[in-house]
């Protein structure tokens, strides 16, 4: 059993290169996070190997006496987490938690209510790209033009107009704090289901710092590595003992074959470091540095969409720079700041050049960035973005990027 670095080089050179990458730029992607240690042993362990069709217990293959341990650990510690009553812990990814939910309890056909794409709401809500566009009728809610919060009278009305099954709420980008409660009694008063899909605020939620979906909604589906830190993967809640049985015969043998336990087994790692009070700790530094990141880029000119955040996230519209999404975000990346291009609500650009950049504190909070260093991140953003050709600025604005990294060193025992 040769190491991968003598079996093939070439891979081992491209992981080595991203590891770099990741150490030498600022990520900003707010849907991104860095694992621990732990997290990535579990990942690369054995538990590869082994198929577990089925669940702990109740299995179509023998051999199974020790993952049966390994998921009944993630299951239980994801239930106390997130003080739910039932989870299933098999998803693959986010995208297929709500194709789970959706083949669970809809008909092809049947009425949908998700927020829009384009002002926040993501392609498994019922893009007519993703699979939930195509199979179901869409009904989108979305923000109020003024205040570009989401508009729940609107959603309220759309609900009595349209009689959906389903209401799915989250969002992919969406800075501010969402109401579960209303959006519950909406959905319930009108006949629907409520689905949160909670994937981009999960660790805020853990820790307590958003209002938990869990008491509202009929069932709470989340990716695992975003703000909750854990692997690439997906968990599904709810405290409805029928729903858990439709959703577990919908995950298998419905979407998925055998599961993937050495991701469930990370998942198990991350639900736990999440339990421990350090992980609140982190999470409160996530929304504080996203709040000084707020001002510091108030102060360097930029519009932010909704005014600032309340969450880990920020949208930025960049109009009032000259700039398309699609430039700045070039122009950052140019300098070692790793961020995304976004639509902003009513954006009059295509998705592919847009108006705005998503930015996330997640990553570079768990690096250890403190509130002076997201200063110092919008500073050096000020330096680029406002300066598009001033060359010079730009070399600055490297030379501080690189001094951050050095000040925080990634993985170093890699
Ligand atoms: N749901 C939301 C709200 C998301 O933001 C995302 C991904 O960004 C997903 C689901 C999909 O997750 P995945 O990429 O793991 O399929």
């Amino acid at each position: 059993l040769e190491k991968l670095s003598v079996v093939d080089p070439e891979l081992k050179g491209y992981i080595d290169a991203e590891l770099n990458r990741q150490r030498d730029k600022i990520e900003l992607i707010a849907s991104e996070n860095i694992v621990t240690p732990a997290v990535m042993e579990a990942m690369g362990s054995v538990l590869t190997n082994k198929y577990a069709e089925g669940y702990p217990g109740h299995r179509y293959y023998g051999g199974c006496e020790y993952v049966d341990k390994v998921e009944t650990l993630a299951i239980e510690r994801a239930k106390k987490l997130f003080h739910a009553e039932y989870a299933n812990v098999q998803a693959h990814c986010g995208a297929s938690t709500n194709m789970t939910v959706y083949f669970a309890f809809l008909k092809p056909g049947d009425t949908i209510m998700g927020m829009d794409l384009s002002q926040g709401g993501h392609l498994s809500h019922g893009s007519p790209v993703n699979i939930s566009g195509t199979y179901f009728n869409v009904v989108h809610y979305g923000v109020n033009p003024e205040t570009e919060l989401i508009d729940y009278d609107a959603m309220d009305k759309l609900a009595k107009e349209h009689h959906p099954k389903l209401i799915v709420a989250g969002a992919s980008a969406y800075p501010r704090i969402i109401d579960f409660k209303r959006i519950a009694d909406i959905a319930h008063a009108n006949g629907a289901l409520l689905l949160v899909d909670m994937a981009h605020i999960a660790g805020l939620v853990a820790a307590g710092l958003h209002p938990s979906p869990v008491p509202y909604a009929d069932i709470v589906t989340t990716t695992t590595h975003k703000t909750l830190r854990g692997p690439r993967g997906g968990l599904i809640l709810t405290n409805n003992e029928e729903y858990a049985k439709k959703i577990n015969k919908a995950i298998f043998p419905g979407i998925q074959g055998g599961p993937l336990m050495h991701v469930i087994a990370a998942k198990a790692v991350a639900f736990g470091e999440a339990l421990k009070p350090e992980f609140r700790e982190y999470a409160e530094n996530i929304v504080k540095n996203a709040k000084a990141f707020a001002e510091g880029l108030k102060a360097e000119g930029f519009r932010l969409v909704s005014g600032g955040t309340d969450n880990h996230l920020i949208l930025v519209d960049v109009r009032n720079k000259n700039l398309t999404g699609k430039e700045a975000e070039k122009l950052l990346d140019n300098i070692g700041i790793t961020c995304n291009k976004n639509t902003i609500p009513f954006d009059p650009a295509s998705p592919f050049v847009t108006s705005g950049i998503r930015l996330g504190t997640p990553a570079a909070t768990t690096r250890g960035f403190k509130e002076e260093d997201f200063k110092e991140v919008a500073y050096i953003m000020g330096l680029v973005l406002n300066n598009p050709e001033d060359t010079d600025k730009h070399a600055e604005a490297a030379k501080r990027v690189a001094a951050l990294c050095a000040k925080y060193p990634l993985y170093t025992n890699l």
